[in-house]
């Protein structure tokens, strides 16, 4: 376990309304660390739908998933926040008053004053391929994500799947791979179509091979993979060679770790008051499609309501006895200088 890393405010979850959040509390002087499974910010508009338009964000008539989530990085980055990705928290222990602890499957450990839990929908996790006996090579062999390409370096690679996932690391892994192979049970692609014109380009230049069917077993010992059992389009079978399999068949989400903290839930969401949207632990906000309350709408607008209403309650916490004044960004030289304009 490394060193403990102390903050204010621990946010859970990078989604658009864990971004807001970062700026109100920016402009009440306190500082944030920001821990997200995904490996970038942006939550299901990264995740989901980055190239589609959202039309009902207040003053922007169109923006898409992925321009929001630069906007709101761009609005949040005079405070400097500090962001861990590819990194889930799986425990959050409250040790004493605003004394909370939290780790992370990747042996992160942080101590804070305030947690805000954003996590959306929960925990985006890998929909794995019905492949019978797979677990045996989880890890190992098979992998859900890339943590590290030079993991992959001089590798026989085998990734399945037609979206952006599987494309763009076929296009990534392709320069350090042994051998690659893209497999996708036909030869349509719901990737970009800038990535699949690349990745047909490799297969012109006969640097890598695509193939159209199915996994059906895998061969291999000891969790090292060997080769994939394909069927073909034509309902016959044949091997790929491969020691790494990238199966990239999309992500579901689920509650997860959040359920296991000893805070109200109401149909696995996070009941909250809405004066503060604090939950039954004090100190321990929600904000955001994690959350529920009498009239609860799950849009971006409510999320960055809750966090400017979350963030005057933190305040009090992590300045006990200290009075918060209400102040325009407008008309405030002293929010302007910390957002860098005065
Ligand atoms: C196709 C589609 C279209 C949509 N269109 C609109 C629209 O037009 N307008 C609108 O207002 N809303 C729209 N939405 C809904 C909108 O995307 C959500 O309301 C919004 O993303 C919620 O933001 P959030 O920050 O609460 O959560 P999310 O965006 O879900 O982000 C939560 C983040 O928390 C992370 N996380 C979860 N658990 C943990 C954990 N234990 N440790 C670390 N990280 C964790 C997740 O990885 C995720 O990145 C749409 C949704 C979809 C799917």
């Amino acid at each position: 376990m490394s060193d403990v890393i102390s903050t204010d405010v621990v946010i859970i979850g990078a989604g658009p309304c864990g971004l807001f959040a970062i700026f109100e509390l920016g402009l009440l002087d306190i500082k944030c660390h920001v821990i997200d499974i995904l490996d970038r910010a942006g939550g299901q508009c990264a995740e989901l739908y980055p190239e589609k338009p959202i039309y009902d964000i207040p003053a922007l008539p169109l923006v898409t998933g992925a321009d929001l989530t630069t906007r709101l990085m761009e609005q949040a980055k005079p405070f400097k926040p500090e962001f861990h990705f590819n990194q889930m928290v799986t425990s959050l222990e409250k040790r004493g008053e605003n004394d909370f602890h939290l780790t992370t499957d990747g042996g992160l450990e942080f101590q804070c004053k305030v947690v805000v839990i954003a996590a959306g929908g929960g925990s985006f996790q890998p929909k794995k391929p019905p492949i019978p006996g797979i677990e045996a090579y989880e890890g190992a062999s098979v992998y859900y994500s890339v943590k590290k390409m030079e993991a992959l370096r001089g590798k026989d690679i085998l990734i399945i799947g037609g979206g952006d996932s599987a494309l763009d690391w076929t296009n990534n892994l392709q320069p350090i791979a042994k051998s690659l192979t893209l497999l996708h049970r036909r030869d349509e692609f719901r990737a970009a179509p800038d990535s699949v014109g690349k990745m047909r380009a490799l297969v012109e230049a006969g640097k890598m091979q695509l193939k159209i069917g199915q996994v059906t077993g895998l061969k291999g010992e000891g969790g090292v993979l060997a080769a994939a059992t394909v069927k073909g389009a034509d309902g016959a079978s044949f091997d790929i060679a491969c020691n790494a399999m990238l199966p990239f068949f999309g992500l579901t989400m689920k509650l997860g770790p959040v359920a296991n903290w000893g805070l109200n839930l109401t149909e696995n969401l996070v009941s909250v008051d809405t004066a503060k949207f604090e939950t039954n632990v004090p100190g321990i906000f929600a904000v955001g499609d994690i959350n529920t309350y009498a009239g609860k709408l799950k849009l971006i607008l409510s999320g960055f309501h809750e966090a400017a209403l979350m963030a005057q309650q933190a305040f009090r916490y992590i300045n006990p006895g200290e009075r918060l004044l209400f102040q325009y960004t407008t008309s405030s030289t002293n929010l302007q200088k910390k957002l860098g304009v005065a």
